[in-house]
């Protein structure tokens, strides 16, 4: 394939004062060599691959230098788009980095689109869909947990699930395709509707052991949507502020999404929670007040996790029990907030109403209790069979989408057998689950889609 040069701004992951013009394509080192210039004279098109040089960067029409620079040289195809690459370190902040960029504008290179770097490494076969789309929840990742699954994908490991999956689906498409071409063949075994079955449903469970894994991905990508509630006073605010203050209050930067409510994400061991309309609880006691019944219903049903703040120096009242109504059936833990006064809540009423919620006590005012309420999340979050670490996480949502569809054509496939359908129909569903599974690495997706995936990263990437 052939592609031209393009450019853009690339800041290494996390903070740092050091920024990278990145170039890539045919033209990559011949554009970077007319801008740079080395106090010993030697030319960028000479040295060999993967190498760093020390010099400047200078503007070949006024002569004028534009900055002091490390540049590193890469030849293609062991390069991360398989192109020609040049990373120009800049390390004289944003201005300057600018400046190196618009130079290699005016020297030839186009400014990249959005994921363009990304999208040519899949194009040219260095990488596959479901590893770029990785990128795209690396670059967006909001914990370290977030990021490990995202670098997991990335290193291939549900792609790899995905092909062992549809090697099996090919194989068991071979062998009925060998019995119906060569019925004579008697070493080879026959597939019989059970066998048939039996590789059947063994796909299905893989599937459906994916598809367990969305929720958890999703979670780890997106946040934990958070909202808490509770009556006026009883330390709302205050429980925002501590989780807001105990935590590294995480930054989002995810372009393009407006939203009317006001978001905070916290990082809570691991689980990074979307604390839901946080402008409600500073600014007015009353969030059902304020934007409406009909919304906040909206919102709590949309809420992954819901902490119900109760007064411990107070009776509970109608509207706490109300409360635990709307709640009922989600996920919720009860913080019995001011205990450091004297107690005159009903706790064997809460424990009833809790219904085997986590209860967690606290004095907000003297910041206590909000380790326990820390464990209770994660391990709310980390329970029964979600284990951290070790499992290959689905969190995007075009990957659950193909994989709940390939799940329904080997169910048409169980179900065909079932009735007792001649196996060269089965065939059918099955081809289309090892056709709906090859979408999600990319092995049959169609150009506009490319097109759509890649717009959603960010420049540079
Ligand atoms: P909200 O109306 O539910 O948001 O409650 P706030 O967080 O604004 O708290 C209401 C009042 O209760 C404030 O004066 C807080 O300082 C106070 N408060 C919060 N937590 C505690 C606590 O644990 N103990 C005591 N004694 N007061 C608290
Ligand atoms: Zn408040």
């Amino acid at each position: 394939m052939e592609f031209d040069t393009i450019a853009a701004i690339s800041t290494p992951m996390g903070e740092g004062a050091i920024a990278i013009v990145r170039l890539s394509g045919d033209e990559a080192i011949a554009i970077a060599d007319r801008v740079f210039k080395s106090p010993s004279g030697k030319r960028l098109k000479d040295v060999p691959s993967h190498t760093i040089h020390y010099g400047h960067i200078v503007d070949p029409n006024s002569g004028q230098t534009v900055e002091e620079a490390m540049v590193s040289v890469m030849r293609a195809p062991k390069t991360f788009t398989r192109e020609d690459v040049v990373e120009i370190n800049c390390h004289g902040g944003l201005v300057s980095v600018n400046r190196v960029l618009q130079l290699v504008l005016t020297n030839g290179a186009r400014l990249a689109e959005p994921g363009e770097f990304t999208k040519r490494a899949f194009l040219n076969g260095r990488i596959d869909l479901s590893q770029a789309e990785a990128v795209i929840d690396l670059i967006r990742a909001k914990t370290d947990r977030a990021m490990n699954v995202a670098l997991q994908q990335m290193e291939g490991r549900l792609s790899k699930r995905i092909r062992e999956l549809r090697q099996a689906i090919l194989e068991t498409l071979a062998h009925v395709e060998v019995n119906i071409d060569y019925p004579e063949y008697d070493d080879i075994e026959e597939m019989t509707p059970h066998l048939l079955m039996e590789k059947a449903q063994y796909v299905r469970e893989q599937i459906e052991k994916l598809l367990q894994t969305a929720q958890q991905g999703k979670i780890l990508r997106e946040g934990l949507a958070t909202v808490i509630i509770g009556r006026p006073n009883v330390g709302k605010s205050s429980l925002l502020n501590a989780l807001v203050h105990e935590n590294k209050a995480i930054v989002t930067d995810i372009p393009g999404t407006t939203r009317d409510v006001i978001e905070e994400y916290v990082n809570v061991r691991g689980v990074p929670l979307r604390l839901i309309d946080t402008a409600g609880i500073r600014e007015t006691e009353d969030i059902v007040e304020r934007i409406g019944v009909e919304r906040s219903w909206q919102m709590l049903k949309e809420a992954d996790l819901i902490l119900l703040v109760l007064n411990y120096h107070e009776p509970l009242t109608a509207e706490d029990e109300k409360l635990f109504d709307m709640v009922k059936g989600m996920d919720f833990i009860v913080i019995v907030n001011k205990t450091d006064l004297p107690q005159h809540i009903d706790m064997d009423r809460v424990k009833q109403l809790a219904g085997g919620r986590p209860i967690i006590t606290t004095s907000l005012l003297h910041e206590k209790g909000i380790e326990d309420l820390e464990t209770a999340i994660s391990n709310m979050f980390f329970s029964g069979a979600v284990e951290a670490g070790d499992l290959t996480y689905v969190s995007n949502s075009r990957h659950i989408a193909l994989l709940q569809q390939a799940k329904k054509a080997v169910e048409d496939a169980i179900s065909g057998i079932e009735s007792g359908m001649p196996v060269d129909l089965v065939q059918i569903d099955l081809t289309r689950a090892w056709e709906l599974l090859g979408e999600i690495i990319g092995d049959t997706v169609h150009e506009s889609l490319i097109d759509q995936l890649f717009s959603q990263f960010c420049l540079g990437k």
